[in-house]
């Protein structure tokens, strides 16, 4: 419990690296202790009950450092997305933000965590604990070794995109209105991607994949389906949204939505402002719960990589929004497993296999083709 005794939160994205590398990386790394104007550090995150979360490694576009937040608040919007990254361009970027990361940890700011024993450990102690999530596979080389290296060093959680094509799958762009059935899914690539990650137990993203993606990742995936950070696209009409069918996909599977707080995929307009009610988030909460249930929702919030609610500001404000979550009628249990136990109980699922060798969701997932080569989790 947090000082307000709320349940801590273990969020599904923070692009806390990104912003830390642009500030000087390995160096800038006491910033997050001491504190800074991002959305997190070590003091935000206690202030508002932050006990830990997925930090994405994700490689901006060269020619592409623009801010489109302004873009982002015209009535109707589709910004071009960026071409593909090579992969010699991506690596060192994303080595620097893991080194970043590891710079962290020796300043006990946090602890890289790769099992979920480590992740209760984390929120029984306060022990911020920080996932590595790989958002757009850049990094990766088509025979796969360097998803070898990475989840030697940690990572546990994988987006095949972000938006911008890859070796891997295509995705969606920053478009509103729109649907997210804008084209070609994965790849053969990508079908091999997916099915090695089942192997080393690494939890596929579907968010800013496109519906095509989503179907495949759906088809190939033994894991349940989730999507760190998306929103309900009934509310929001926004290409980055998940439609009620592609809910329904990720209910069938047991999986989980991690609630965005960008303004632009939270708004009926799309539009990244800041002044966005709280209320508009509890309409997502209450619609991702009325077709993932209870047990099928969580947050993912975008912090350092997004425009989110004035009333929520940074996480320091995750305590606000936890008292509008209970003033709204969620009692302890539903509260218990927004803020956590949803993530733990997915986690669970994704980086265990049972004992008996078959990776949990395959007998559930009938009707739905499970990769045949299938193995234990060498972490379980
Ligand atoms: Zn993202």
């Amino acid at each position: 419990m947090t000082d307000d005794g709320a349940p801590p939160v273990l969020d599904g994205h923070n692009d806390a690296l990104t912003r830390l590398l642009r500030a000087g990386g390995v160096s800038a790394a006491e910033s997050f202790v001491d504190g800074d104007e991002g959305h997190l550090d070590l003091g935000k995150a206690r202030r508002g009950g932050f006990a830990g979360g997925f930090f994405a490694l994700w490689v901006a576009s060269p020619d592409d450092e623009t801010d489109h937040r302004d873009e982002m608040c015209a009535p109707a919007y589709d910004l071009p997305l960026p071409a593909m990254l090579p992969r010699e361009e991506a690596l060192p970027i994303v080595a620097a933000q893991i080194a970043t990361l590891r710079r962290l940890e020796s300043l006990d700011a946090l602890k890289v965590c790769t099992s979920v024993e480590e992740v209760r450990g984390c929120l029984a102690t306060g022990t911020l604990a920080a996932i590595l999530h790989l958002e757009g596979a850049e990094a990766i080389d088509p025979e796969l070794h360097t998803l070898e290296a990475l989840h030697a060093e940690g990572l546990r959680s994988l987006g095949p995109v972000w938006s911008r094509p890859t070796l891997f799958g295509h995705g969606v762009p920053f478009r509103y209105p729109s649907g997210p059935d804008t084209g070609e899914g994965l790849t053969a690539h990508g079908v091999r991607l997916v099915k090695r990650c089942n192997e080393l137990g690494i939890m596929l993203d579907l968010s800013h994949l496109n519906a095509a993606g989503l179907e495949d990742v759906a088809t190939h995936s033994a894991h349940p389906l989730v999507a760190t950070h998306s929103n309900a696209h009934a509310l929001c009409p926004h290409a980055r949204n998940l439609t009620d069918e592609q809910l329904r996909t990720i209910a069938a599977t047991d999986g989980m939505v991690g609630l965005n707080f960008a303004t632009a995929f939270l708004r009926e307009d799309g539009q990244m402002r800041p002044d966005t009610s709280l209320d508009t988030l509890l309409r997502h909460l209450d619609h991702l719960i009325g077709i993932l249930g209870e047990e099928g929702v969580g947050f993912g919030s975008d912090f350092d990589g997004a425009t989110v609610p004035e009333r929520i500001g940074d996480a320091g404000g995750l305590t606000t929004l936890r008292r509008s979550m209970r003033d709204h009628g969620y009692d302890d249990e539903l509260m218990t497993r927004l803020c956590h136990g949803n993530w733990l109980r997915v986690l669970e699922r994704t980086w265990h296999a049972p004992s008996g060798g078959e990776p949990i969701g395959v007998s559930e997932r009938d009707g739905i083709a499970a990769p045949g080569s299938v193995e234990p989790a060498p972490d379980a």
